[in-house]
């Protein structure tokens, strides 16, 4: 598998206006210097809690939000540097799949007709072709092909979530990034709406962005996990690596909160102290040492850099395995 989508030194920032009358601004930096790889076919887990800048860093890949630095090497293209009709056609190979991906579309349209908008929008066929095209997708996604008649609010939340999926799937995207795609649903829903994830990404030879809060979802479907942190990335590792041998104590303390499979391996909960800071005042150095039970006093005055610690598992950190501070950038 090759590195497939490349992301160096994503930044975007946002300034927003505060005090009386907003006659103050202060700069969120929503991401902070995300760097990983995707590789062709698997599925990347983005983790964090909310606020931490998972989903600005999905929305910033495909361009949906204007990242103010870095850049984004999409099968050897640079996407940041596409003009914007470029950029429109790009899409086409990049999709994005949201929580609630009806909400924001027009309530008067039918299915069909929100469906076969993207069709329209990247000249994919003529009429009678994406008409079929869109009763086609339906049924791929395990939808009745009559329900394109239909109204958006005539469905259930996991129906919705499949109509979500056929949207993005009907223009035949290599990457889709999906932001939170079953968190507004039941249990039971959710498994079956990853199944179904699962499904077409064999089928389809897709590649996932899989962005969620929920360790337990991203345990499921991920083949390599990232952990974000205030706007930054704090470890990457395969699936297994990052949950057997968790290196960042913040990946710990996400990891000790979940209810555990394994009930031989004691784990004890990391209670962090604290509030999640805010992302226009990150804490200096390492932006968790205002929580992590194991900050030194190099953690505020020096930020850790990315260290490949194992074959494939990146932490950035200054504590080494065994407890001492190891690295010092
Ligand atoms: Fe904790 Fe320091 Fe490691 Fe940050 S660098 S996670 S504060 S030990
Ligand atoms: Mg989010």
């Amino acid at each position: 598998m090759s590195e497939w989508l490349e992301v160096n030194d994503l930044k975007t920032y946002y300034p927003v206006k505060k005090g009386l009358f907003g006659r103050t601004s202060e700069t969120i930096k929503a991401v902070d210097g995300v760097s990983f790889a995707v590789r062709k076919g698997e599925t990347f887990g983005l983790v964090g809690e909310s606020g931490c800048g998972k989903s600005t860093t999905g929305r910033s890949i495909l361009r949906l939000a204007e990242p103010t630095g870095g850049t984004v090497l999409f099968e050897g293209q640079d996407i940041m540097k596409l003009g914007k009709e470029e950029l429109r056609r790009q899409r086409r190979h990049m999709q994005m799949v949201f929580q609630d991906p009806l909400s924001s579309l027009n309530p008067r349209h039918t299915v069909g007709k929100l469906l076969e908008e993207p069709l329209i929008v990247h000249g994919l066929g003529n009429s009678s072709e994406r008409k079929r095209s869109v009763r086609e997708m339906l049924e791929i996604v395990g939808l009745p092909a009559g329900f394109a008649s239909r109204y958006p609010h005539q469905f259930s939340g996991g129906q919705r979530q499949r109509i979500g999926i056929a949207r993005a799937l009907i223009v035949r995207p290599k990457l889709i990034v999906a932001d939170e795609p079953v968190s507004a649903l039941d249990v039971s829903i959710q498994s079956q709406v990853i199944n179904l994830m699962q499904d077409l990404q064999r089928d389809f030879g897709l590649t996932y962005l899989f962005i969620s809060h929920d360790l337990g979802v991203v345990r499921h479907i991920s083949d390599r996990v990232g952990v974000m942190y205030l706007g930054r990335l704090v470890e990457v590792a395969d699936k297994q690596d990052l949950f057997s041998r968790p290196l960042h104590p913040y990946t710990q303390a996400l990891l000790s909160a979940i209810p555990n499979a394994n009930p031989d391996a004691k784990r004890e909960r990391i209670v962090l102290g604290g509030d999640l800071p805010s992302a226009a005042q990150a804490p200096s150095g390492c932006a968790f040492h205002t929580r992590c039970p194991y900050a030194m006093e190099l953690c505020s005055k020096v930020m850790p850099r990315m260290v490949e610690r194992e074959r494939g598992h990146v932490v950035a950190c200054h504590l080494d395995q065994t407890g001492n501070e190891a690295i010092r950038c």
